[in-house]
């Protein structure tokens, strides 16, 4: 057991050592302590005049010019620097529209091809919108299909044993998500891959809770198709666009749901009739959404500058150093630990509960006197997210933290707030 003044020394120490902490200059600060990096993360400097020169001289001076000078070649660039960080050939990726929508095009997609096979396999702790892709798939399209659902016992992991039982020779598809966003329980995607392909299901993963937070080797755990979110981890900005993974020798016999003129082999021929594209494109919808694409760049090239290695390296010294002074801290003040103990098995967000988690977030988010504001996130029904993002947390971040939820809950703080939800956060 250590003290809360023995961990602040640990937190100093842990900041005075941090190889990246010169990155954290590399984004706008904020007056708060912001532990909801998982969610948004936040604005690098880069992207600012960035901005500035897409919005004054690109659209406001240049117009349609653009296009052929700038912004044609932009999605193809940000796509082979997505693909360096998640392990893959920058021909097997394509990025724009939602996490979402990609998710719906891979999905359908593998089941088109996977037809003579009709039962969908994922987990309870998946995201919603990956369930409710799943969901209206098999009402408006596959009615023939099932989904099957494996649990969670104890809410915060998946029993690979009991999730590979339920992979047959009927399965066509595998889906879930790499972390997962409440309890961050990361699976061993190799292993889940391996057994799906024994089997020929092919294999869908959701990247966006685990993209920029751990090293990802889609070639390597020979992966067949993936989606993943950009404003994250990735610091792309509020909804910047997704970006979807397909297999090389997958692609040519996948067909995109959308038949769209971004995704025709010659989209400025005009030409009345679709032929799909012969590469990755084919899975592109329509106009990319340039303002919002374009400090996606900004967002890896920051990952890439760092290194992935060095940023799980130093998310599981924080996560670990987070843990236990949840663990001596806040233990005895009601909490409890929602996230899976050994770092193997968890993404960069720890998850606790409390019964009153919702009002002790408003009390954090807004502190009653001179206290300091700290932006974890609520999850319903008792769940506080701390998401630590390596290249700007601080281990201080983190002590202030816990040492912050302490006062609220002995002081009872959170008695201030009705216990009504409103809004994101
Ligand atoms: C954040 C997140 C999404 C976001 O989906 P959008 O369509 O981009 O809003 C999807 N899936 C998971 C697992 C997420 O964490």
């Amino acid at each position: 057991m250590m003290t809360l003044e023995q961990y602040r020394d640990k937190a100093e120490l842990g900041d005075a050592q941090d190889k990246l902490s010169s990155f954290r200059n590399r984004f706008t600060q904020s007056d708060d302590i912001y532990l909801d990096g998982n969610s948004l993360g936040k604005l690098p400097l880069k992207s600012i005049g960035l901005l500035n020169e897409l919005i004054n001289n690109q659209w406001g001076n240049r117009l349609i010019r653009s296009w052929n000078e700038n912004w044609l070649e932009l999605p193809h660039r940000i796509a082979s620097k997505i693909a360096t960080l998640v392990g893959a050939h920058p021909d097997e990726i394509f990025i724009g529209d939602t996490t979402s929508v990609n998710l719906f095009k891979l999905a359908y997609a593998a089941l088109k091809f996977n037809k003579d096979k009709n039962e969908i396999v994922t987990d309870a702790l998946n995201f919603p919108t990956d369930q409710y892709v799943l969901q209206g798939l098999v009402s408006n399209q596959f009615p023939d299909h099932r989904i099957k659902i494996v649990q969670s016992i104890d809410q915060i992991t998946i029993d690979e044993n009991e999730f590979l039982k339920a992979i047959n020779s009927n399965t066509a598809l595998v889906t879930l998500s790499h972390v997962q966003y409440k309890s961050a329980f990361l699976y061993d995607m190799n292993a889940i891959n391996e057994h799906a392909h024994r089997h020929r299901a092919l294999t869908l993963w959701d990247l966006s809770h685990a993209t920029g937070a751990v090293p990802i080797k889609l070639n390597e755990w020979k992966a067949d198709l993936a989606v993943g979110c950009t404003y994250k981890y990735l610091n792309g900005g509020p909804g910047s666009p997704a970006y979807l993974y397909i297999r090389k020798e997958l692609q040519s016999d996948l067909i995109n749901p959308i038949w769209a003129w971004f995704g025709h082999q010659r989209p400025f021929d005009f030409d009345s009739v679709y032929r799909p594209a012969g590469t990755i494109q084919k899975f592109a919808t329509g106009t990319p959404s340039i303002l919002s694409l374009a400090p996606v760049e900004t967002g890896a090239d920051l990952l890439l500058e760092a290194g992935i290695d060095s940023i799980r390296e130093k998310s599981i010294q924080q996560t670990d150093f987070l843990l236990k002074m949840i663990r001596d801290i806040l233990l005895p003040s009601g909490f409890s630990i929602a996230s899976p103990l050994a770092s193997h098995l968890r993404g960069s967000h720890i998850s606790i509960q409390h019964p009153e988690a919702y009002r002790i977030s408003k009390a954090m988010i807004s502190p009653a006197e001179d206290a300091i504001s700290i932006i974890p996130d609520f999850r319903p029904p008792n769940n506080l997210r701390l998401g630590v993002a390596a290249l700007y947390t601080r281990y201080m971040d983190l002590w202030f933290c816990v040492q912050r939820m302490k006062s609220i809950v002995e002081n009872e703080e959170y008695q201030r707030w009705d216990n009504i939800m409103k809004g994101v956060v």
